[in-house]
């Protein structure tokens, strides 16, 4: 078996640039696909090859799985690696690779389906013996989703199956309003995903997010990589990232990645992923609560206190090959923080801030890496999402990493857009933050405190 020879990066942004990086240092060719917004891009440049696939918006373009594949097909691709966000979690991509004779770098279609669902996925955790969030599989009536209510306690969520990028998640605070919720939330969850799916399960109050990192290949092995905190959030997205988790007992985190595992074994689980986990660090519990079947955002962070890449051990994956490292050999080093720069107001309800960047200057030095999709001069285009780079910091201890995230967000300079770049740096003086103790509602509060 050898490695793939050319890999299609079905995305843009940061995250295309970053895949281009591993494909070099592999000696693997990468062709790049922009849409008509993102012709002067910087993914566009630094690939070998790029071609066009379609018109600005997403769904004319990155996110029609026939047009990637034929662009593959097209520039002789043997392998389309999709980024995370756009495809990565449709399953008609790697039906349409394994169609066309190309690698997929991901899980194989029937388990993305099984995992990409919340609910097949909680029902796969079960089966794995891991602990989920007390509540329903798929819900088709409103009278179902009330008497599991009353039966969990008020407040619920009401969750899409479908859900993701913190979309399709609904808080309900009493059975009078549940029948109204789960009829908009139905047809939100059918619009903006084609699948009105919907599910109850019980709101856990002040929960931490911790996330534990996984690899497989097709010759038995399934690692983990440990676990990445992603409590500070608004609107239920992430913002700040941290490896490790702070204020972990062994047990909790032992606990955390042995589920990981176990749910990873069950589903029969190929390449990168990861298993999410809302935790009660003062019970000592934690509930499964999704898998995402890709790579994540914030990657980066795991690469830094494990020394392990996780996308060359993707295209590994994908290529038949055993991954490079083996659980042993997965030794955490030191702490790590993840600062996203989007492009956005935070001064104004986190409105898009689309533009051209006049100015870009990113921070360097020790333990420092930026992983970005843009730099000066070039235009942040309004129909993707907002992520322009990622700030990540190194640090032998959280104090020094806190040190230097302060030091690199001092430095960094972007003119032309609102960025998070000020936020994150107040954040950097936060009590609560620094003590290492934010739940998932944290930042919201403080924000509407500030
Ligand atoms: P991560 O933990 O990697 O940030 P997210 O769930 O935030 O995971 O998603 C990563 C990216 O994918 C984000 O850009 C998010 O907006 C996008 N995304 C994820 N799932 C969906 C979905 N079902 N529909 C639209 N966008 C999604
Ligand atoms: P997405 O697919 O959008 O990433 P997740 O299921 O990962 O959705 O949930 C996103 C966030 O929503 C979590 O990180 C957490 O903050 C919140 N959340 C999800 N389920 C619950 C729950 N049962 N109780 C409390 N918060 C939850
Ligand atoms: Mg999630």
């Amino acid at each position: 078996m050898a490695l793939v020879a050319r890999v299609l990066i079905a995305n843009r942004g940061e995250i295309a640039v970053r895949v281009i990086r591993a494909c070099r240092d592999l000696g693997v060719e990468a062709v790049a696909v922009y849409s008509e917004a993102d012709e002067a891009s910087l993914h566009t440049e630094l690939a070998d090859r790029a071609l066009p696939i379609g018109k600005a918006p997403a769904r004319a373009s990155y996110l029609r799985p026939d047009a990637i594949v034929e662009a593959a097909v097209e520039a002789g691709c043997d392998a389309v690696h999709p980024g995370y966000g756009f495809l990565a979690e449709d399953p008609r991509l790697p039906a349409a690779c394994a169609q066309a004779g190309i690698a997929f770098v991901g899980p194989p279609e029937d388990v993305m389906r099984a995992v990409g669902d919340k609910v097949t996925a909680r029902a796969a955790a079960e089966r794995a013996g891991v602990p989920v969030v007390p509540g329903t599989g798929r819900l088709s009536e409103a009278s179902a989703a009330v008497a599991a209510a009353e039966e969990i306690g008020f407040p619920v969520l009401l969750t899409a199956s479908a859900g993701g990028g913190g979309r399709g998640i609904r808080r309900v605070e009493g059975a009078a309003d549940l029948p109204g919720a789960f009829a908009q939330a139905t047809a939100e969850a059918e619009a903006a995903f084609g699948d009105g799916g919907l599910f109850v399960e019980k709101l856990i109050e002040r929960p931490r997010h911790v996330e534990v990192q996984v690899l497989a290949d097709d010759h038995g092995a399934v690692i983990h990589l440990f676990e990445r905190d992603c409590s500070v959030q608004r609107r239920k997205q992430k913002l700040v990232e941290e490896a490790p988790a702070p204020g972990l007992t062994d047990e909790l985190r032992t606990g955390l990645c042995d589920a990981a595992v176990a749910l990873a074994r069950e589903v029969g689980y190929r390449g990168a992923g990861t298993a999410e986990f809302l935790v009660d660090v003062a019970a000592g519990a934690f509930y499964f609560i999704e898998m995402n079947a890709r790579i994540q955002v914030e990657h980066g962070i795991t690469e830094l206190v494990c020394g392990v890449d996780l996308v060359t051990e993707q295209l590994r994956a994908a290529s038949g090959l055993e991954l490079s490292v083996a659980q042993e050999d997965v030794v955490p080093r030191g702490s790590a923080f993840e600062f996203r720069i989007n492009a956005e107001d935070p001064d104004n309800r986190f409105m898009p801030s689309p533009g051209t960047i006049t100015g870009w200057h990113a921070p360097g030095g020790p333990g420092v890496r930026v992983d970005s999709g843009v730099e000066t001069g070039r235009a942040v285009v309004p129909y993707y999402d907002s992520l322009v780079a990622k700030l990540m910091v190194w640090g032998a201890t959280r104090e020094e990493a806190i040190a230097r995230g302060r030091r690199a967000l001092d430095e960094l300079t972007v003119e032309g857009i609102k960025t998070t770049r000020d936020l994150h740096r107040r954040l950097l003086d936060w009590d609560e933050l620094l003590a290492g103790e934010c739940s998932t509602e944290s930042l919201e509060r403080w924000l509407e405190g500030a």
